[in-house]
């Protein structure tokens, strides 16, 4: 006989940023099937079609995160959410010398002020109804450590890491809580894009105690455990999912 499904989320209602690939995708199909009402954010509507076919009962919201009033418009038709995955994110690789003006405003706008943005309308929404909530905010190892060409991403990453214990300080008495995740790479499309070059993808792996790359999965595990009560006690923390990277 099948095991029951999981349902520890049964009765919440979770938003997904970026769930149209990777991880956010991933994220979205795992709150669903542990018993979550789902409403699924992200920018190409192909993607999220797919994942609505997979999903059923999951809900599609198609908005580009970088700009401010479709977001704001588009979440006001969202409804009531009790728990916030902040997950989409450009990375715009460039040297240093080279960064240029259009990928600093584009990597900050979606990286972090999306999330700010997302945050602040979830959990006025939640004070106003006088209800709990968690909040997770997808960060990375990388903003805590300098990667050769990440400038802007790495700098993206420390401001969410900051923002995640700011909303932790001041939502914490309205019983939100808020964590983020730290990950290593994840060879989704974005680290495929970025870490598929064998000699740079060694070099990373050599500096990770476990010797391999994260899992999508393990990700997700992770992002589960911290919008569930079973870390009721836990908010602010940078949940590190890297392998021991950061502990090198
Ligand atoms: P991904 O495969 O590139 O997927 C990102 C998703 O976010 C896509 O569905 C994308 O939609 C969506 N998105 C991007 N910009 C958006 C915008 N302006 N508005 C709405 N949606 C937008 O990325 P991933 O690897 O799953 O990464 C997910 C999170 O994990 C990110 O926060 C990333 O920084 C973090 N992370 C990733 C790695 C890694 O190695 N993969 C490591 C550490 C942390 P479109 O394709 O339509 O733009």
């Amino acid at each position: 006989m099948e095991p029951e499904p999981e349902r520890r989320f049964r009765g919440r209602r979770a938003l997904v940023t970026g769930a149209g690939r990777g991880i956010g995708r991933a994220a979205a199909a795992a709150l669903r099937r542990a018993g979550a009402e789902v409403v699924a954010l992200s920018r190409s509507a192909a993607d999220l079609e797919s994942l609505a076919r997979e999903c059923p009962g999951l809900e599609p919201l198609c908005v580009d995160l970088a700009d401010w009033d479709a977001t704001a418009a588009a979440l006001a038709r969202a409804g009531p959410v009790d728990l916030l995955v902040n997950n989409a994110a450009v990375a715009l690789l460039q040297p240093f010398l080279d960064v240029t003006r259009d990928a600093f405003d584009r990597s900050f706008d979606v990286n972090l002020r999306a999330a700010l943005q997302v945050s602040q309308i979830v959990a006025r929404q939640l004070i106003a109804r006088g209800a709990p909530g968690a909040i997770v905010n997808v960060s990375s190892q990388a903003s805590q450590r300098a990667l050769q060409g990440h400038t802007v991403y790495c700098c993206t990453k420390s401001a969410l890491d900051m923002l995640t214990k700011m909303m932790a300080l001041e939502l914490g008495p309205h019983k939100i809580r808020v964590n983020a995740v730290n990950p290593t790479v994840v060879m989704t499309d974005m680290g495929r894009v970025n870490w598929s070059e064998p000699q740079k993808a060694g070099a990373m792996l050599s500096r990770i105690p476990l010797g391999r790359f994260a899992e999508v999965d393990e990700v997700v595990n992770s992002i589960l455990f911290l919008l569930s009560d079973q870390s009721a006690m836990t908010t602010g923390a940078l949940l590190p999912v890297d392998g021991g990277f950061l502990a090198s």
